[in-house]
């Protein structure tokens, strides 16, 4: 069989179709001034035993987001393969250079690997990343977790993303994952289409989708860690791939919500912004959200900025200091579409 330019390219040291347990790496080439042939390691897991659907979960997608890569490591670490039914890919830190400097967009390119998919293999490291887990690991996998947090600039209600299926019965497996993921706030986010998110172009590769939102701030959250490694689990359970003695049941009913086209409070001025609510607060369209301060003119009054949909604030910007164009806050309103 003739080989694509990105298996030329890229070459992985773990097998995936050999049952077991195996922890290895992909290496991604690149040719930098100090290690002419060298490669960046991008870490993979795989843990396959008899039949059963293959999951692939990936973390680190952004390197300032710890919650899902926390969580992946301890399933790599502690699963037996006699645990489980069919085959869990992991790639817990698919940003490696990004994780490596805990920020949120590569510093080899300085590309956002969220908005690369389906990746170049004749692109830059990033994009020849996510390249490797289009062309090779996609075809593989059934299902697809993909778990991200607020990162530095966001705190967020710790949630479970529903990404919107391309066909009704992957929109209705997509919602059903999602739920059993066991969040008290499950979010609609569609990025207004595009198509270059990891779980949009999973989605269009066929694969039940489910992501997470889980707190941020650049740090660990504890009840979002929490949360996150118990919805995982929840997951695989409810997928068949560990038994249900792994899954916890939800205590109340998940609350569903979307981002819509309004969702979203951006800043005009150059300031300190104030926000007048905590995460959860039901808000409504034009009440009063924030005020910029102008902190070296103490005369000048502060500017108001106003809620843009009706809803709950579901995030928030951690710092501060703003500038023209910065997202102040987020509105996740009611979803009012058929669930299933
Ligand atoms: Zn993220």
């Amino acid at each position: 069989m003739e080989r694509t330019i990105t298996q030329q390219l890229t070459s992985a040291t773990v097998d995936f179709d050999k049952p077991g347990k195996q922890i290895g790496v992909f290496h991604v080439p690149f040719s930098s001034h100090d290690d002419a042939w060298g490669v960046v390691p991008v870490p993979v897991a795989v843990i396959k035993n008899g039949e059963g659907p293959t999951v692939i979960l990936e973390g680190g997608n952004h390197g300032d987001e710890y919650e899902g890569p926390i969580t992946l490591g301890e399933l790599i670490r502690d699963l037996d393969p006699a645990e489980v039914r069919g085959r869990l890919i992991f790639i817990p830190a698919i940003n490696q250079p990004a994780v490596q400097a805990a920020q949120r967009v590569s510093p080899i390119d300085g590309i956002n690997m969220n908005r690369t998919f389906p990746g170049d293999p004749l692109g830059t490291t990033t994009r020849q990343i996510a390249a490797f887990v289009n062309d090779v690991l996609f075809p593989l996998g059934d299902v697809f977790i993909d778990l991200h947090s607020g990162g530095s600039s966001l705190d967020i209600i710790p949630s479970a993303v529903i990404e919107p299926g391309k066909t009704p019965a992957q929109h209705e497996a997509n919602v059903k994952a999602a739920l059993a993921f066991g969040t008290p706030v499950t979010v609609v986010i569609d990025n207004r289409g595009d198509p270059r998110t990891a779980t949009a172009s999973a989605a269009l590769a066929g694969m039940t989708v489910i992501g997470t939102e889980m707190a941020g701030g650049g740090t660990v959250s504890l009840d979002a860690l929490a949360l996150c490694r118990r919805g995982v689990r929840n997951v695989l359970a409810h997928l068949g791939v560990l038994s249900s003695d792994y899954a916890t049941p939800q205590q109340t009913e998940s609350r569903v919500y979307e981002l819509g086209p309004k969702a979203h409070v951006i800043v005009d001025d150059d300031g300190v912004f104030e926000p007048m609510h905590k995460l959860g607060t039901e808000v409504r369209a034009g009440e009063l959200a924030g005020r910029i301060h102008f902190l070296t003119q103490p005369g000048r009054t502060p500017v108001d900025l106003h809620y843009r949909a009706d809803g709950i604030v579901y995030g928030r910007r951690q710092p501060g200091r703003v500038r023209p164009g910065n997202c102040c806050l987020v509105v996740a309103s009611p979803y009012e579409s058929k669930l299933i």
